[in-house]
């Protein structure tokens, strides 16, 4: 028996790994953790029969552990709760599957207790990336991709680790306003931008798919996640989302990683790495295809994803100033609170207003993150 732990049980990524562990049946959760959905998590711990459940809020955990003090799971809430379950003995994984910063403490915390992570979580290697992938490899922890862009160079990589990498080609669906320019997404609203083509997702990754910013935090986390320089990774715009990234080898050749859009196969595969296990659902069919297309991103229109090229390539804190902005800026847009376009503005202006810091340690990534806040209120 698998014995994994899920931060973010109740989101898209969260109730999709619920699903492999229900069809699988040799996967044992040992516990979950949610922000507010206190329903759902109450019906999940209800099937799981986790030894530990966790809510944000103190008052929400308690009325949950009031109603479900009929079972044999302690409720835990906030920080140290999330804690708790990242270095709780009995978990071999850590699915890290909630959304933001939150989840570098108990990402670090799990990685020191010696768990696996599979980490869907990407805004945690964009602005702790040079922690965490020092103190993993320190500790022989292995970080298994989810995302499916980068489980698709994970893929691409097997059996290839001593084979330089000359470029990763980064696949994007170019989202719902693919092929519109500036002016055009001026009056965009936030049940527009949360129509994505092809993925199914939580509200916040959505909006950074319509934005480009997605595109962005992933060309971060790649960069950490397969130690490239950002010159040998390029975004690639392919609208089908068959083929889910690429990797160029020195000799010319590219090896790719092609499925239907369902990112049940990349959890799958991060849970059960490097063995291949039967999975429900559609399969390619070529000769309805047809034709997969290629195009450049427009990084006039999309500048999000230009100003993640130049976080990266300014390091230190700057990434952490981008992020911290984005993760703001998507509030108040799906709040009707700032135009779309205000996003990577305010993102710019973190990025440039923010004080530098080379080397940030996690409380100075939070303290950049609060600082980023507090410019756009200021902004405001
Ligand atoms: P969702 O918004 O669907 O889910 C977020 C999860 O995090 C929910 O379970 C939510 O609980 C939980 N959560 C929020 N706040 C807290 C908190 N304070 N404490 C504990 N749990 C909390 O997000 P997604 O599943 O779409 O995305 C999760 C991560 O995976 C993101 O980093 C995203 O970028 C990444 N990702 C997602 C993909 C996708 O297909 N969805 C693809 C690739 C990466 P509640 O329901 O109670 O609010």
């Amino acid at each position: 028996m698998k014995k994994i732990a899920i931060l973010g049980s109740t989101g898209s990524i969260g109730t999709q790994t619920l699903e492999i562990v229900r069809e699988q049946r040799d996967i044992e959760v040992t516990a979950l953790a949610a922000g507010a959905n206190a329903a759902l998590l109450e019906e999940q711990i209800r099937e799981f029969s986790p030894k530990l459940a966790a809510l944000w809020e103190d008052g929400a955990a308690a009325s949950l552990r009031e109603r479900v003090k009929d079972l044999p799971v302690k409720v835990v809430s906030g920080m140290e709760g999330l804690l708790e379950i990242a270095t709780m003995p009995e978990a071999e994984i850590l699915v890290t599957a909630i959304v933001g910063m939150l989840g570098i403490r108990p990402t670090i915390a799990a990685i020191e207790a010696g768990k696996a992570i599979a980490l869907a979580n990407k805004e945690t290697l964009v602005t702790a990336g040079h922690l965490i992938m020092p103190l993993a490899q320190e500790k022989h922890v292995p970080i298994l991709p989810v995302d499916s862009e980068h489980s698709a160079i994970f893929q691409s990589l097997h059996g290839e680790r001593e084979n330089k990498i000359s470029k990763i080609l980064l696949t994007a669906s170019g989202g719902p306003f693919r092929g519109k320019k500036r002016a055009e997404l001026e009056m965009v609203r936030p049940e527009d931008a949360l129509k994505h083509p092809n993925w199914s997702m939580g509200r916040k990754i959505t909006i950074d798919s319509a934005t480009m910013v997605n595109k962005g935090l992933e060309v971060m986390e790649a960069k950490w996640l397969f130690g490239v320089g950002l010159e040998r990774i390029q975004v690639v715009v392919h609208p089908q989302s068959v083929i889910h990234s690429m990797v160029e080898y020195e000799d010319g050749a590219v090896i790719a990683q092609l499925g239907t859009p369902d990112m049940r196969l990349p959890i799958q595969y991060a849970l059960y790495y490097p063995e291949r296990r039967s999975l429900s659902g559609k399969r390619l069919d070529f000769f309805q295809l047809q034709s997969l297309t290629f195009e450049e991103p427009d990084l006039e229109t999309f500048w999000g994803l230009k100003l993640a090229f130049e976080a990266m390539g300014r390091g230190g804190n700057i990434p952490t100033a981008y992020n911290a902005a984005n993760e703001m800026a998507v509030s108040l847009f799906l709040e009707g609170k700032i135009q779309f376009l205000e996003i990577p503005e305010l993102i710019q202006l973190c990025m440039e207003e923010c004080s530098y810091v080379q080397r940030p340690t996690v409380e100075e990534i939070l303290r950049t993150e609060a600082e980023a806040y507090e410019l756009i209120k200021g902004r405001r």
